[in-house]
């Protein structure tokens, strides 16, 4: 008979890790989103060979105090929620306190951070005790050899190439979503993106093109509880695929059926045979009507009100479209 046992925290973490930290982008994703919960209004990403051996992320955020950099890596330890109300609520993009635990038991990972009012930075790894380091402000986050203990994940990996896409569209749902904050990407020494805080029409043609902000319309509808916001693309602008979809909610980036449904249904009667609109939308509604709890990466979300939800964002972009005269035969069909 087999003897029940313990798993060791290690491989709790690194079980944890298949969720969570499926490739470099995964790992982008999570430092990046911890950056913007800091109230960063500059962050610095550096990656080496498509992220695998290297993500480095610098932010000028509140910081991490000396006593709490070991907890910062430890399984569900996080500052930003403590009560279940909380949960239901959460207006950060992090709240399962799992994020770098995962990432360090599969990557060589080092935190340095000054907090606001400390008098020197410190530096830890995972295990260790914090070091004293030099750091004017903020934190930096340092991912290295990721996989490099789990050979079995390593061979998931793709190309170098291929992983650095997925790193840089990551890059891009982050920028599009926070055109406040200034952010720069680089590639193996080159800069990639450098973007300043901008307005969001200029954060959306340094991401997507000053072609498509210029066949785009822009979109702005409020029925209180829901608010959308954002560019849609006009007819004239449409592409073979459906690379340029950005749909967002409260600032989180999401993949969704149902959302994708609604715009698709919008433009039914002025895109056809195998052309996709582009659009970059923004949606706002209290955190309570939608959970993001679904699943580790959060791209997935859970609408309490579905189908007003859905409604709602049909109407919105056909509204757009049709004011542009571009949905003028939609109108007559309807
Ligand atoms: P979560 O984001 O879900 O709280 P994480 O494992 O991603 O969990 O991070 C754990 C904690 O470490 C966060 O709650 C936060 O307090 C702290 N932290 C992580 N990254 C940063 C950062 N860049 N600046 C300030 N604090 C950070
Ligand atoms: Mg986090």
């Amino acid at each position: 008979m087999p003897h029940i046992h313990r798993l060791s925290d290690l491989l709790v973490n690194q079980i944890a890790a298949g969720e969570v930290v499926e490739r470099p982008a995964s790992v982008l994703k999570e430092v990046l989103e911890n950056a913007v919960d800091a109230g960063a209004r500059a962050i610095e990403v550096q990656l080496e060979q498509g992220g695998v051996r290297r993500i480095r992320v610098a932010d000028d955020g509140c910081g991490i105090a000396r006593d709490e950099l070991a907890l910062a890596l430890e399984r569900h330890a996080t500052s930003k929620i403590t009560t279940l109300d909380d949960l239901e609520h959460v207006g950060t993009m992090g709240f399962r306190g799992e994020a770098l635990a995962a990432i360090a038991a599969v990557a060589r990972t080092s935190i340095t951070s000054r907090a606001e009012g400390a008098s020197h930075a410190w530096r830890i790894e995972a295990g260790r005790e914090p070091e004293p380091a030099a750091l004017d402000h903020g934190t930096v986050v340092d991912v290295a050899d990721l996989y490099y203990n789990t050979p079995a994940r390593r061979k998931f990996l793709k190309t170098d190439a291929t992983e650095f896409a997925h790193c840089d569209d990551m890059f891009r749902r982050v920028a599009l979503a926070r055109p406040d904050i200034g952010l720069q990407l680089a590639h193996n020494g080159r800069v990639i993106h450098r973007l300043p805080p901008s307005p969001p029409p200029a954060r959306v043609a340094a991401l997507m093109g000053d072609d498509f902000l210029q066949h785009a319309r822009e979109l702005q509808a409020d029925a209180g509880v829901l608010r959308l916001a954002g560019f849609a693309s006009l007819p004239a602008y449409s592409r073979a695929s459906r690379d340029a979809q950005y749909f967002f909610v409260n600032g989180r980036f999401v993949r969704d059926k149902l959302l994708a449904h609604a715009v698709r249904e919008a433009y039914a009667d002025i895109l056809h045979g195998a052309r996709h609109p582009a659009y970059a939308l923004f949606l706002e509604l209290d955190p309570a009507g939608v959970d993001v709890n679904v699943h580790p990466a959060k791209i997935e979300v859970r609408f309490r009100e579905s189908r007003a939800v859905h409604q709602f964002v049909f109407h919105a972009v056909r509204r757009t479209l049709a004011e542009s005269g571009a949905g003028r035969a939609a109108e007559v069909s309807a």
